[in-house]
């Protein structure tokens, strides 16, 4: 494998930006182009706009070097088909086979999954989660997704949407989510759901946070994730509260986690991974609440290793879930290459 100078192309679509970079089988970016995302518009503009990145980068002498394509996608994924059943930041996608229009049009061997679960494999591939044969990754940000690896292969479910741990309900009477269920761990875990804590708490006892609403200007309405962690820091209580709160919620999903799949180790990446971390001791003691097997404190939780890249990095990943998916691809994308010069 360490001989394989092949490298994978590798695409990260995203609400508002493609991003298309060379990836090698370490793990390391080698090149990058990015283009901006039509989300709002047809499906064909949506194509458009991913061909435009993945054009970008294949400028690059690098592009010779090429034997497969895979791409992250922040949304529902078929993974038997490689089709975008739905996503929230991508309206121009329904039920649409992007595997098969990629791979149309650049005649490589090419696969598509969910953006978590691609950051997931590249964590067990190069990351925090190399060495461990079980290991659980959540993403925290404006949303939570996961991943779980098991024998660095992504568990998929049926049909390629198993292993989603975001949109599990832990309060049962909690708000309605996006995705239509009330209570799921994201509206208690991340970004937003942690700053519209911060501003009902100040609506209801604006005099117990001075550093907060300093922060935010005097106004709650424009508290921020960002604002509460800073805050916190500087010893506001309200903010404080709020965290202890998120520590809570989160020993509470991560228990459910635990009890059900006993994983060696939960990495913990996304925008919000640090904050995350600095709650682990707290995490921990209320663990001893909310799981209930004799070894879930064996359980490690460590910060993931890769930050912004690691859906691009996760989607050359998907080529990596063994040493040998990575030279099938060698193989296959060096026929194809042979068939299409003839
Ligand atoms: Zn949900």
């Amino acid at each position: 494998m360490q001989k394989d100078k092949s490298e994978i192309l590798a695409v990260d679509i995203g609400g508002t930006k493609v991003e298309a970079g060379f990836v090698a089988p370490t793990g390391r970016i080698l090149a990058t182009a990015r283009a901006k995302m039509i989300a709002n518009r047809s499906a064909g503009e949506g194509l458009a706009a991913v061909r435009e990145a993945i054009d970008r980068v294949l400028k690059n002498r690098r592009a010779r070097k090429v034997r497969a394509i895979g791409v992250s996608v922040p949304g529902w994924v078929d993974s038997k088909t490689g089709t975008v059943l739905n996503a929230a930041n991508l309206p121009c996608w329904k039920d649409f086979p992007l595997t098969r229009e990629i791979q149309k049009h650049y005649r490589l061997p090419v696969r598509v999954a969910n953006d978590a679960k691609a950051a997931a494999l590249a964590e067990a591939a190069w990351g925090a989660g190399r060495g461990y044969r079980n290991m659980f990754y959540v993403t925290l940000g404006t949303g939570a997704g996961t991943g779980h690896v098991i024998d660095g292969k992504i568990y998929m479910g049926r049909r390629g949407p198993g292993g989603e741990g975001g949109h599990t309900t832990i309060n049962f009477q909690g708000p309605r989510c996006g995705c239509g269920k009330r209570g799921c761990a994201e509206l208690y875990i991340s970004g937003p759901a942690i700053a519209r804590n911060a501003r009902e708490r100040i609506h209801k006892r604006p005099t117990d946070t001075a550093v907060m609403l300093k922060f935010a200007g005097g106004d709650a309405a424009n508290v921020t994730m960002e604002q509460v962690a800073k805050a916190a820091d500087a010893g506001d209580a309200l903010a404080r509260e709020v965290l202890a709160e998120m520590a809570e919620h989160l020993a509470i999903w991560f228990g459910n986690i635990i009890d059900l799949l006993e994983p060696e180790v939960i990495v913990i990446g996304g925008g919000l991974a640090d904050v995350a971390m600095s709650l682990i001791a707290d995490v921990r003691g209320h663990l001893d609440r909310w799981a209930c097997s004799p070894s879930h404190q064996q359980t490690a939780i460590v910060k993931a290793f890769y930050g912004a890249e690691s859906a691009l990095v996760g989607a050359a990943a998907l080529w990596m879930g063994n040493a040998k998916s990575w030279s099938v691809a060698h193989a296959r994308g060096q026929r194809r290459r042979k068939s299409s010069t003839k």
